[in-house]
C-alpha cells in the first residue's frame, strides 16, 4: 500500500539507527514518500538517507538552532517546491532527580526536545499555509502524562508536556489552513536514548509495569505515525495517541 505517494516529508532526529524516526522515516518511504533525515552530523544523515534509497536526503540541522531549522527548509524547498509531512522526532533525554537538574541540563533537554519543536515548525508552516496543507507529528511521552518515572527526569516529563500543549495551540491556529498538528505519546521503547544508563534492574521494573509484557519496538510507533501523516486520519488534529503496550490507561 502507497499512503504517503507522491509526499514529501521531514523527520528530525532520524540518523540513529534504531531510532523512532529512522523507522519512521523507513516506513514513510515504502509507502512512496520522498524523506529528508534531518539530524546533528550530516554525514550520518546521509548515510541513514542512502539506506532509503537514492531519492532521499540527508542534511545537518541542529533543531535548537533556528537559523539552521529555517536553512534546511529553503534547501528542501528548493530540491522538492513543498513539504507535505514534518516529524519533530528530535529528543534527548537524561535520568536525573528533581535536585539533580542544573542550568545546563534544563537547557539541553527543554531545548532540543520543545525549542527545537517550536522552530522546525514555524520553518514549514508559511509552506503548509500556502498550500493549504500540512500534517505535523510531534514526539511528546507517556512521561509528559504520567509523571515520569520511566527513565527521563522530570525536566523530561516538563519539556514533553510541552510539547502536547504546543501541538494543541498549534492544531488549534492552524485547523483554518488544513494543518493538522498531532502528537504522539510513546512508552516504553528499546532505542539507544537511554545512551547506556539504563541499567538491567531498571529495565526489569519497567517491564514489569507494562501490560502488554515487553517493549515497544521503533516500528510500533512508525505505524502511529504513518497513520497520522497520511490522509487516513484526515479529521484528527490536536489529538495526543498512546503507543505504550497499556501502561497508561486514562
Ligand atoms: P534516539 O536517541 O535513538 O534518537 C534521537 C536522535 O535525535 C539522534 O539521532 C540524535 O542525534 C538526534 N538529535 C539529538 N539532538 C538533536 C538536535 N539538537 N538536533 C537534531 N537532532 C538531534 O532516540 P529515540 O528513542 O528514537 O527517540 C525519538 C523521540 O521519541 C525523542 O523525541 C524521544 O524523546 C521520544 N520518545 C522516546 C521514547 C523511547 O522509549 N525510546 C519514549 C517516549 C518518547
Amino acid at each position: 500500500m502507497s499512503l504517503l505517494k507522491g509526499k514529501f516529508a521531514i523527520v528530525t532526529g532520524a540518523a540513529s539507527a534504531r531510532g523512532l524516526g529512522k523507522a519512521t522515516a523507513k516506513l514513510f518511504a515504502d509507502h512512496g514518500a520522498t524523506v529528508a533525515i534531518l539530524d546533528l552530523d550530516a554525514d550520518a544523515a546521509k548515510a541513514a538517507a542512502a539506506d532509503l534509497g537514492a531519492e532521499h536526503v540527508g542534511l545537518a540541522c541542529n533543531v535548537t538552532d533556528k537559523a539552521a531549522c529555517d536553512a534546511a527548509v529553503a534547501d528542501l524547498n528548493k530540491r522538492w517546491g513543498r513539504i507535505d509531512i514534518l516529524v519533530n522526532n528530535a529528543g534527548i533525554t537524561q535520568p536525573l532527580k528533581i535536585m539533580e537538574i542544573g542550568p545546563g541540563n534544563y537547557d539541553a533537554v527543554l531545548d532540543v526536545n520543545l525549542r527545537g519543536t517550536l522552530y522546525m515548525s514555524q520553518a514549514v508552516i508559511p509552506g503548509m499555509r500556502e498550500q493549504k496543507s500540512g500534517s505535523i507529528v510531534n514526539l511528546s511521552s507517556v512521561s509528559a502524562q504520567r509523571g515520569g518515572g520511566i527513565f527521563g527526569g522530570p525536566h523530561y516529563s516538563a519539556a514533553k508536556a510541552g510539547v502536547l500543549g504546543l501541538t494543541k495551540a498549534m492544531a488549534r491556529e492552524l485547523a483554518p489552513s488544513n494543518i493538522r498538528v498531532n502528537a504522539i505519546c510513546p512508552g516504553f521503547i528499546a532505542t539507544d536514548i537511554t545512551a547506556g544508563k539504563l541499567t538491567p534492574d531498571m529495565l526489569g521494573t519497567i517491564i514489569e509495569s507494562i501490560p502488554m509484557g515487553r517493549a515497544g519496538e521503533a516500528s510500533d510507533v512508525a505505524g502511529c505515525a504513518l497513520f497520522l501523516a497520511s490522509d487516513l486520519s484526515s479529521y484528527c488534529t490536536g489529538t495526543e495517541v498512546d503507543v505504550n503496550g497499556g501502561s497508561l490507561i486514562h
